[in-house]
């Protein structure tokens, strides 16, 4: 699951990635290759901003949704397993007994 997303420095135009999760109002860091302190906010005049903030929002909700699909899948799978190898147990001493 892809949790980082692509930023476009303002000045130099040099693209680097940061991690969804951060990306979000208020958040500021330097681009590595200028270091000049970009500032993340939704409302950005800067269009590199603003789409950075846009894919951001969308990986949180992606990773969100992808967490919860695995918690689910979790909680289900041992009542599944419990269920399939009692079964199995059974099966194998009826074809003992028979
Ligand atoms: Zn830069």
């Amino acid at each position: 699951m892809e949790d980082s997303v692509q930023i476009r420095c303002t000045r130099c135009k040099n693209i680097f990635r940061d991690r969804a999760k951060r990306l979000q109002n208020g958040y500021s860091r330097q681009c590595p290759s200028c270091e000049i302190v970009l500032f993340f906010d939704e409302d950005s005049h800067d269009p590199n901003i603003k789409q950075a903030m846009r894919t951001a929002r969308r990986a949180r909700k992606q990773l969100r949704e992808s967490e919860d699909a695995s918690t689910r899948k979790a909680a289900a799978a041992p009542r599944q397993y419990s269920g399939r190898s009692a079964s199995n147990a059974r099966g194998t001493e009826d074809d003992g007994a028979d």
